[in-house]
């Protein structure tokens, strides 16, 4: 098989086995694996989220080179953003969910995901399923900006528990940790119930109910097609169940397709 040129990961840094699989899916992939870290301040709506955003730059730098990245890119704030003052204006399938809950977001990651795209030139860029909006705002940027960049999206790495690996994780007790692996329980439990026919509304009820009663505060459990992020009443094979909920303080956000076994 013929290999891509160049593959880019783009990061925020603090990574863990979901960032490196990326890195070495890409590594598989491509001839030269370019990985970003950098913490975007624009997709930051609320300032202590971004105070608080863990930052661990020599082990990740150690973590890349063993996974076979060739270029680390870490730009300033004020080189990706002192350079003129156009931006990026997300597109519909950014106005529900996250768009929702954090206003501004998928603006602050549309602009640098360009920004981004624009310094490492034509490439396949790699993303993770575990963001399932994000890669659908990604998506419509790159093809309503004509932008040279392919897209592969990588399947969600997970604790053994199921928990989904995100950065945000160190900042859970281990009571939280365990607490919040029951995000990944109800969705398993909830596509379960969908596959076998129960009505969507009510599996999402029940779904909700049991977050609460694990201690979250749940700020959305729906059901989407991943393209148009649109609700769905009714499965078919691509409908994703989504998730967002808060734990000891720490919001978590982790989805499952429907077609889950
Ligand atoms: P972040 O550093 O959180 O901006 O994430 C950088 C990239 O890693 C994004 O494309 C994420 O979707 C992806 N990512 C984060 N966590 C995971 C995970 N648990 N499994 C797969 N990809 C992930």
């Amino acid at each position: 098989m013929e290999k891509d040129d160049v593959g880019f990961v783009p990061t925020m840094g603090a990574l863990h086995e979901g960032h490196l699989t990326l890195v070495r899916t890409a590594a598989t992939e491509c001839e030269t694996v370019v990985v970003s870290i950098f913490v975007n301040p624009t997709q930051f709506n609320d300032p202590s989220d971004l105070d608080a955003y863990p930052r661990t730059l020599d082990a990740d730098l150690g973590a890349l080179k063993a996974s076979g990245c060739n270029v680390v890119f870490l730009p300033s704030v004020e080189e990706m953003y002192g350079h003129g003052s156009a931006r990026v204006m997300a597109g519909s399938v950014a106005a529900r969910w996250e768009g929702e809950h954090r206003p501004g977001h998928f603006d602050g990651v549309a602009t640098v995901v360009a920004k981004l795209f624009g310094a490492v030139g034509p490439c396949t860029a790699y993303f993770g399923l575990k963001d399932l909006q994000q890669c659908a705002v990604v998506r419509d940027m790159a093809t309503s900006l004509l932008l040279p960049v392919g897209l592969r999206l990588v399947p969600t790495v997970r604790e053994p528990s199921g928990l989904a690996m995100s950065s945000r994780n160190v900042r859970l007790s281990e009571d939280g940790r365990s607490k919040a692996a029951g995000m990944f329980r109800t969705l398993l439990s909830s596509v379960r119930k969908i596959q076998i026919g129960e009505p969507v509304g009510s599996v999402l009820v029940q779904g909700s109910e049991s977050l609460r009663a694990l201690g979250f505060e749940v700020e959305y459990l729906a059901m989407v097609d991943p393209v148009t992020m649109e609700p769905r009443e009714t499965a078919d094979p691509t409908s994703h169940v989504i998730v967002a909920a808060k734990i000891e303080g720490v919001r978590l956000i982790d989805n499952l397709p429907v077609s889950a076994s």
